[in-house]
């Protein structure tokens, strides 16, 4: 079957190479025979809620995130309403924190975003960096662990009762202080990992593909096929040890 990925913003959003994210789910799917076609959606392409089975959007420094930030507030409701019929959605960093209500830079400025994750995200003074570990929160997956790299001087704040991504074992995550990392609404899930994200956590690339899967057929997510990924959980393995050693979030 054919996959529909929307890409938000590719030639703005994609510090890290996060569009190796789409890398992975493409060769991923490819080996279950699937066929992933992926529409760049930028600033001013129409989208309709419905068009795509997984949408994805990367990182970017302020600079960039204020010349997409007018355009993604206007697709707010249109994603808002993707995610409600069950579309998968995935977003890294400067996506992420865009995809919440808004940012406040590191120039006081504010940009609303989208309003899909219920939370809000302002720079602080220094720079939250380095590798990190979670323990996933994701009822699927619970106690599974997440590998990736932040590098971030936004705070994000959820509002009380929001999802999260997972447990901080290593690292900062939302804001250094909350213990949690990422936020999840339906099948969207918003993070700050990079690296990318999905190359050393091939069970969470598996994971959205299969919400897609369920958002093209109109059923429910069923486990894909079990692949090698010898070479993924080497990956995982070094960069969690990275993580490990850094130790546990600064008090
Ligand atoms: N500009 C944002 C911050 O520093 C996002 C950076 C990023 O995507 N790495 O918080």
């Amino acid at each position: 079957m054919i996959i529909r990925v929307g890409h938000l913003y590719p030639e703005y959003l994609n510090i890290y190479a996060d569009r190796g994210n789409i890398a992975v789910f493409a060769r991923r799917a490819a080996a279950r025979g699937h066929e992933l076609q992926v529409d760049p959606i930028t600033v001013g392409t129409p989208a309709e809620p419905g068009a795509h089975d997984l949408i994805y959007v990367g990182g970017g420094q302020d600079r960039e995130q204020a010349m997409i930030a007018p355009d993604l507030e206007g697709r707010g409701e249109a994603l808002r309403t993707a995610v409600e019929r069950g579309a998968a959605l995935l977003a890294v960093c400067g996506g992420y924190q865009l995809l919440g209500r808004g940012y406040r830079g590191r120039d006081g400025s504010w940009m609303a975003g989208a309003a899909l994750f219920p939370l809000e995200t302002v720079a602080g003074e220094t720079r939250m960096i380095g590798d990190v570990l979670l323990e996933s929160t994701l009822d699927e997956a619970r106690g599974r662990t997440i590998a990736g790299f932040e590098n971030h001087a936004g705070r994000t704040l959820l509002d009380p009762g929001a999802l999260t991504l997972g447990r901080v074992v290593a690292g900062y995550g939302n804001d250094g202080a909350s213990g949690y990392e990422g936020c999840r609404v339906g099948r969207a899930v918003g993070t700050y990992l990079h690296g990318p994200l999905l190359p050393r956590n091939p069970w969470l690339a598996d994971l959205l593909l299969a919400w897609a899967i369920a958002h093209a057929t109109g059923g429910e997510p069923e486990p894909l096929a079990a692949l090698p990924d010898e070479l993924e959980a080497q990956a995982h393995a070094v960069s969690a040890a990275r993580a490990r050693a850094r130790g546990g979030r600064p008090a």
